[in-house]
């Protein structure tokens, strides 16, 4: 196994390490607190009364209300069960407007929605421009009379651009559309205020702000018609079929109020450590260039392209110092397919195989960045030695 300490951790995108401060509140309810919250007894009553506090620390971290915040199982749960909950509360709307640069948890739901109700639905999807922004024009030409659901995300997960949500939600709700962000990205690392937009759904993710995996929530507006997905008790006061994951709760509200209480200062840290970084690629490796919006961007996340290499080369090559990142192109059946973002951004072929996404955390240190620095000039400058298109090139 690798060691942890010595792992240089920049894939924090894809998930977090658990805070000490998180893992310290969950382990009483792993050990001696295993009462379930829906009993009668006070033993149980004790329990509840934690999940309750967490359903508060979510709630203040989202400016929202308590009493909008219902526990799931993860991110991917949250969006389908808001997208299902719009279709089924109107059934007579068959359009579900949303973009090309979605995540999985929402691209694929979408894709599969026709087979799942017999080709009843129509899917729009926005594309993005070159450096990953929408079109708002063409969002509000696509909105019509037969739109049951807006689902876009907050902000990317590959190359951090954040979406005026604000400004869509508030389109939607003109138009008396219901609307859903995928916040997995965004929460904990920019500020949110509910109560201030007109969103309807919002979903995020305890594993993708230093709480536990296996645990989400989904924001249900008050008022907004809403269907369960897990059908089952009345938990989660009929929102959500299913024994609460007590110790993740619990953990994941911890992380909240860890988040809200230092956004401000650590994120604007992290920025910076991801600012050196970043300049100090692109100065010291010809032919990088950076995906993504420049400003209109999370804190932490990098997304470089280094021509005329394979990412997953790089990749294996950075896992020798034991750094840890990820690449713009999946190895899907067999074959490097770069990523829809960068497809929809139009990144070129040469470019989009060699992206590579750093994601940084409030844990990462500016040692860890020289240490990256250092490392991946002669990475780069080793494989285009054999790389045939940058022979042909150079
Ligand atoms: C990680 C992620 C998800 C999925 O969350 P899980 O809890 O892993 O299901 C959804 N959307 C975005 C943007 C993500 O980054």
């Amino acid at each position: 196994m690798m060691k942890p300490e010595n792992v240089v951790y920049m894939d924090n995108n894809a998930t977090t390490r658990v805070a000490p401060e998180v893992l310290e509140v969950m382990l009483p309810y792993l050990q001696d607190y295993y009462g379930n919250p829906s009993s009668m007894h006070r033993f149980g009553g004790q329990v509840e009364a934690a999940v309750s506090q967490a359903r508060k620390q979510v709630a203040t971290l989202l400016g929202a209300d308590p009493e909008e915040i219902v526990f799931t199982s993860c991110g991917t749960e949250s969006d389908s069960t808001a997208i299902f909950s719009a279709l089924q509360s109107f059934p007579d709307k068959r359009h579900i407007v949303t973009t090309r640069v979605e995540h999985p948890a929402v691209k694929n739901l979408c894709e599969q929605l026709d087979t799942l109700t017999g080709h009843k639905h129509r899917v729009t999807r926005l594309t993005v421009a070159a450096d990953g922004t929408l079109d708002l024009q063409k969002y509000e030409e696509a909105l019509d009379d037969d739109t049951a659901i807006v689902s876009v995300m907050w902000a990317n997960n590959e190359t951090g651009v954040i979406f005026p949500i604000a400004e869509m939600a508030r389109m939607a709700r003109e138009r008396g559309i219901l609307f859903h962000t995928d916040a997995v990205q965004a929460v904990g690392k920019i500020p949110i205020v509910l109560k201030d937009l007109d969103v309807d759904f919002l979903s995020l993710s305890g594993h993708k702000l230093h709480g536990p995996k296996g645990v989400g929530v989904l924001y249900v507006r008050r008022g907004t018609p809403f269907v369960p997905f897990l059908v089952g008790g009345h938990q989660e006061k009929g929102r959500r079929g299913g024994t609460e994951n007590v110790a993740s709760i619990v953990g994941l509200g911890r992380a909240c109020e860890l988040a809200a209480a230092h956004m401000a200062e650590e994120n604007s840290r992290v920025k910076g450590l991801r600012d050196k970084l970043e300049q100090g690629l692109l100065s010291s490796i010809p032919h990088a260039i950076l995906n993504g919006h420049k400003t209109d961007r999370l804190p932490n996340t990098s997304n470089i392209s280094f021509e005329y290499v394979e990412g997953e080369a790089i990749l294996l090559h950075m896992d020798q110092y034991n750094i840890c990142a990820s690449s713009g192109s999946a190895c899907t059946s067999g074959s490097l397919e770069p990523s829809h973002v960068l497809r929809a951004m139009g990144v070129p072929f040469t470019a989009a195989h060699g992206s590579i996404r750093y994601s940084l955390s409030i844990y990462n240190t500016e040692e860890e960045i020289d240490f990256v620095l250092e490392k991946m000039p002669p990475i780069i400058a080793g494989l285009r030695q054999m790389s045939p298109f940058w022979k042909a090139d150079a």
